[in-house]
Order: C-alpha cells, then sequence, then structure tokens
C-alpha cells in the first residue's frame, strides 16, 4: 500500500487531497496522524518556494512521500501582494476581516479594471531518494468594493471571480471546489502522480 502524507492541519483542504488520491490507492495521512507538531518557518519568496520546504522538511522525518501546498491572493495594482504573506497581511495574528480591510483600503478609488487579482496554490510532492516535483493551480478574477458573501474563508468575500461575476464567497463549496486555485493544482498533481506510475 502507498502512504501519501498531506501536510495540513486544515480538515477542509485534507478532504480535498484524500479525494484525489485514495481513487488512486493511496493511504492518505495527515501531520495529525504521525503525531507531527514542529512548526516550520515558511521563509520562501514564493508559493512554490514555500511548498518546497514544508514538503522536504516533512519528508525528511517521515520518510515516506510528502505533499505539501502553500497558496495566496496576488493583486496586480499591488505588485502581487499579499502573495506569500496572504494570511498574516495585517499582521501575525491572521485575522481574516482585518487582511480583506487593509487589501480594500490599499486599493480605495481604484478603477475596476485595475483591480485584476488571481487566486495562486502551489502543491510540492516530496520522495524519499527522489527530486521534488511541484505543480501551479490558479484562478483569475479582481477585487471587489466590499465584502460579498457568507462562504469560504480568507480574502473569498472580495475576490470577484473573473467568468462568473460573483465572489469566491457566493459561491457554494461545491462550485467553489471546481473551479477553485486548489482545484486546478490539484488536478496537475494527478495528472503528475498518474505519470510516475
Ligand atoms: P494557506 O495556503 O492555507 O497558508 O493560505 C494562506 C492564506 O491565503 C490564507 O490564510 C488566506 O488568507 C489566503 N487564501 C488561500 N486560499 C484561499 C482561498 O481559497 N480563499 C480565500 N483566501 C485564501
Amino acid at each position: 500500500m502507498k502512504t501519501a502524507i498531506i501536510a495540513t492541519h486544515n480538515a477542509g483542504k485534507a478532504k480535498e487531497f484524500k479525494a484525489i488520491l485514495e481513487p488512486k490507492g493511496f493511504t492518505v495521512k495527515t501531520l495529525a496522524d504521525i503525531g507531527f507538531t514542529e512548526e516550520i518557518e515558511e521563509t520562501g519568496h514564493t508559493f512554490e518556494e514555500n511548498a518546497i520546504i514544508k514538503a522536504e522538511a516533512i519528508q525528511a522525518k517521515a520518510g515516506e512521500m510528502v505533499i505539501a501546498d502553500d497558496s495566496g491572493l496576488s493583486i496586480d495594482y499591488l505588485g502581487g501582494k499579499p502573495g506569500v504573506y496572504s494570511a498574516r497581511y495585517a499582521g501575525e495574528h491572521k485575522d481574516d476581516a482585518e487582511n480583506v480591510e487593509k487589501v480594500l483600503s490599499e486599493l480605495r478609488g481604484i478603477e475596476k479594471e485595475d483591480r485584476t487579482a488571481r487566486f495562486r496554490c502551489a502543491l510540492a510532492v516530496s520522495i524519499p531518494g527522489k527530486e521534488t516535483k511541484t505543480v501551479e493551480g490558479s484562478v483569475e478574477g479582481f477585487i471587489a468594493e466590499e465584502p460579498i458573501g457568507e462562504n469560504g474563508f480568507g480574502y473569498d468575500p472580495i475576490f470577484i471571480v473573473k467568468d462568473k461575476d460573483q465572489t469566491m464567497a457566493e459561491l457554494s463549496p461545491e462550485e467553489k471546489n471546481k473551479i477553485s486555485h486548489r482545484a486546478v493544482a490539484l488536478q496537475k498533481l494527478s495528472s503528475l502522480l498518474d505519470a510516475n506510475e
């Protein structure tokens, strides 16, 4: 039986990973399952670098295949910010509402065509004795003038999905899981694992 450890404490993400990996014959374990409690410092400057740092650090301890993710929001007018700082944009206490407020105030008065943004997600797969591989997914949109919608988390209420003209927080979880940056990256991961078989 093949084992895949997924580097997340987030139950929602764990579920998304399991849906892709279990049908491929993987036994999926979370960090809680393997008793990994160390805090890994995300010192990378890109989502990809941070995903690699996490996957390799955990694989070095666990000795089994590890899949790690890193994601966030990239706003063109802000030169790609909040980027890898998405979770703690308004401070180390990682408050979603404060992060949203900071972005809205930085974009106040900016016209719609200059509010373009994308959610991005990098996944890294580290296998003992092999070179780490990465895939990336994204979803295009633009930043709303005020929060709309109750679903999701993080920046979802201010991210208008380009092809839908609704915010991510107005979509049902099922709809979001079909089009999200994580869903796109997970599909690419699926193809990568198939090619590696
Ligand atoms: P992480 O990949 O879970 O560390 O995500 C980092 C931060 O990016 C989160 O705390 C959110 O602020 C933001 N983020 C990542 N994915 C999403 C999403 O699907 N919706 C809204 N915000 C997100």
